[in-house]
């Protein structure tokens, strides 16, 4: 079996390594907090103190942090991968990050002789665990190919979106599109309500209609209606509305410099923006209801 080098050992990271190293492979991991790393080791990570260690005799390193600035800093700085793995190691970045810090990390990386791809992923936590994610890559063929197998072991759908930077590309826009269903979905729940609709009638009705979509399916925001709803449980996440308003920002971000307006995204983000400001940015991103009615159920 290989050895992989792994940066971030967050609420995804963890549970991906766990896989890795389940499927037989070492997995040297690392994080800046070093209480992300114990934990990480009591799954079977081999837990090192610097991005150095962790790739150090790597077949392949993957790196799952938070945002743009985290994985250019863990990419391009003297401590960081580009400056200690050996060229011959593929360079997976597993983070949703903004799509002009994906071209920069393709950029730096072939500048000093390196193979990367981008891949971030769909699935949340419980994709994580059960090693299930969507990957979604950007890169060429032969680095895919090389990658997939590895990639195998934490996926239960691999897309090659196409080249450098498209995976990204890929996931930001599907998060963007997410966000503005829900949107759809959580002023139709409250219209519905003050209508007089039994939710659960109603749901039945919208979901072999024209107004179906992925988030009514999944994510009814009404208590007792779609068993997966994170309305059933206090809003608990599922998928945290700050998380949400960081892809969305991405989203933003990309389309102004492709010179794109995107009016229903800037109101989706101001929605969320508004979540984040209550405090109310833990919560699970149906909680987008509350800003239509506060007193909604969940
Ligand atoms: P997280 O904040 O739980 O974990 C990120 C980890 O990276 C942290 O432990 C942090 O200490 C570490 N880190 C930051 N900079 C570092 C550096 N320079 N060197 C080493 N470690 C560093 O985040 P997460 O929930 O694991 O998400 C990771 C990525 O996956 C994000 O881009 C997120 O948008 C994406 N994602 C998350 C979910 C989800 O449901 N959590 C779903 C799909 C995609």
């Amino acid at each position: 079996m290989s050895t992989i080098g792994w940066v971030g050992l967050g609420n995804m990271g963890r549970p991906m390594t766990a896989n890795l190293v389940k499927a037989g492979h070492t997995v040297n991991g690392f994080d800046l907090v070093p209480e992300a790393v114990a934990a990480a080791a009591e799954h079977g990570v081999n837990p090192v103190k610097s991005i150095a260690e962790a790739v150090a005799g790597a077949d392949i390193v993957f790196t799952m942090l938070p945002k743009g600035e985290h994985a250019r800093t863990a990419y391009l700085e003297p401590d960081g991968v580009l400056a200690n793995a050996d060229t011959k190691t593929l360079l997976v970045d597993s983070s949703t990050i903004d799509f002009d810090s994906a071209r920069v990390l393709h950029a730096e990386a072939a500048k000093a002789g390196f193979r990367l791809i981008d891949g971030p992923v769909s699935g949340g936590v419980t994709g994580a665990e059960a090693g299930t994610l969507t990957f979604m890559l950007g890169g060429s063929d032969a680095d895919v190919e090389e990658a997939r197998p590895f990639i195998e072991a934490m996926a239960g759908n691999i897309f090659h979106a196409g080249g450098d930077a498209a995976g990204q590309a890929a996931k930001i826009v599907n998060n963007m599109m997410l966000s503005i269903s829900l949107q759809g979905v959580v002023e139709g729940a409250v219209l519905a309500d003050r209508f007089g609709l039994d939710p659960k009638v109603f749901h039945d009705i919208a979901k072999v209609s024209s107004g179906d979509s992925w988030p009514l399916r999944t994510w009814y925001p009404v208590p007792g209606v779609t068993t997966t709803a994170a309305a059933n449980n206090d809003f608990k996440p599922g998928f945290a509305a700050a998380l949400m308003h960081k892809d969305v920002g991405l989203a933003l971000a990309g389309a102004e410099t492709q010179g794109v307006d995107l009016p229903a995204a800037t109101l989706v983000h101001a929605q969320l923006q508004k979540l984040m400001d209550e405090d109310l940015g833990g919560l699970d991103t149906s909680a987008l209801i509350r800003n239509i009615d506060p007193n909604a159920e969940g």
